[in-house]
């Protein structure tokens, strides 16, 4: 195990039966009390796409965990971020897709100006677990004329075989932690 694996396990939190019974919540909050945790994530991120040469130009962050490391990584590499938010929530004109979540779905928004035609994004999320969400995400950037550069997370839930529902997008795929 590295040295950031090693930290991250170290600070995240499991909380049983949240928000409901059986759910195993990793909670990252405590990530952002160590300033150069959030850094050292940030650049460990980077530099991983770099070393499978992936040209990013932009950076999606998914609400809303995924916009605390997202804009440290779009600040670093000087590229610009936009956020995909839940239905509702972005104020300009959007364009939605809905997901099957485990029970009912879910929707998320893109704003439509913010894709610039043949921009390569790297999609951000706080943790990878069926895939649902950051699959979504990865239609609207294609919908707007994007493509996928690739995924950062901080933590995957390989159980979950998330990695497999949104390798289609892009082979690059990063996490820091696993939880097997
Ligand atoms: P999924 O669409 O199933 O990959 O779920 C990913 C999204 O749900 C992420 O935005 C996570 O923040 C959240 N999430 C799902 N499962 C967990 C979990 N066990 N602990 C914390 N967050 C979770």
């Amino acid at each position: 195990m590295n040295h950031i694996t090693q930290r991250l396990h170290q600070t995240i939190r499991t909380v049983p039966d949240f928000p409901k019974p059986g759910i195993q919540f990793k909670d990252i909050t405590p990530i952002f009390l160590d300033a150069d945790l959030c850094d050292d994530i940030a650049t460990q991120i980077i530099n991983r796409f770099q070393q499978q040469n992936v040209r990013i130009d932009a950076i999606c962050a998914i609400e809303s965990r995924g916009f605390f490391i997202g804009i440290l990584i779009a600040n670093k590499l000087r590229v610009p971020l936009f956020p995909v938010r839940k239905a509702g929530k972005l104020p300009a004109k959007t364009k939605s897709y809905t997901y099957e979540l485990e029970y009912g779905n879910a929707t998320l928004e893109i704003h439509t100006d913010v894709v610039k035609p043949g921009w390569q994004v790297m999609i951000h999320d706080d943790l990878l677990a069926t895939g649902g969400t950051a699959m979504a995400a990865a239609e609207l950037i294609r919908a707007e004329g994007g493509s996928v550069a690739g995924f950062s997370f901080i933590v995957e839930l390989n159980f979950l075989n998330g990695r497999q529902k949104i390798s289609p997008y892009s082979n690059c795929i990063v996490s820091l932690v696993n939880y097997t």
